[in-house]
């Protein structure tokens, strides 16, 4: 039987399914915000209420904003001729943390995985191979994590453009065969930029 009533029981099944927390720290949350100051716990429900808002995708590299272009796409002393294919926002960030690359990005948002019924037309590879059309790309780094999805979808974009006149780079990794960029420290991030090989 669960002693809870029943808003607290709410919110500890809701808190429960955000990755990477169990039942055990959803209910160490929900007792804290129980005892939290009333602004507080305000300003975190009007954060959430507000996300879906203001935060929208950037044009042109599916990058998270709150403008219509993301402030490195907007930068206009970005190298518009490198580009570098990440899966999410988190991945950019954290080479934009490392301060190794100076291009520009496009954000895949996920990564190849059949059996998860994700296909390309679920991430944007149709708009990558748009802008790898329309603007002056002559670099394509592939910066997908090094997991059995994130190498599948590096293969996969690799074979999409054989035929384009564009450089195709895969970052060199010291991070190990599973691992993932944005938990990966800034030194071997820009260590896996400056190395990056001919994919
Ligand atoms: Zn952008």
């Amino acid at each position: 039987m669960n002693a809870y009533p029943p808003v607290l029981n709410n919110l500890i099944r809701r808190l429960s399914r955000l990755p990477g927390l169990g039942e055990k720290s959803a209910a160490r949350i929900a007792m804290h915000l129980l005892k939290a100051p009333a602004e507080e716990t305000e300003a975190l429900a009007e954060n959430i209420r507000q996300l879906r808002d203001k935060i929208r995708t950037c044009r042109i590299c599916f990058h998270f904003t709150d403008d219509e272009v993301c402030p490195v796409c907007a930068d206009p002393a970005r190298n518009t001729g490198e580009l570098c294919i990440v899966e999410s926002t988190a991945d950019l960030l954290a080479i934009e943390k490392s301060g190794a690359f100076k291009g520009r990005y496009h954000v895949l948002q996920g990564v190849l995985a059949p059996l998860d019924g994700i296909g390309p037309d679920q991430i944007r590879i149709k708009e990558l191979l748009s802008r790898i059309d329309s603007e002056n790309i002559s670099e394509i780094i592939i910066a997908t994590n090094p997991s059995s999805e994130g190498e599948a979808t590096a293969h996969y974009i690799l074979q999409l453009l054989k035929d384009r006149p564009v450089r195709v780079t895969r970052i060199a990794y010291g991070i190990p065969m599973g691992g993932d960029l944005k938990y990966t420290d800034r030194i071997t991030l820009e260590r896996a930029l400056r190395g990056r090989q001919a994919f």
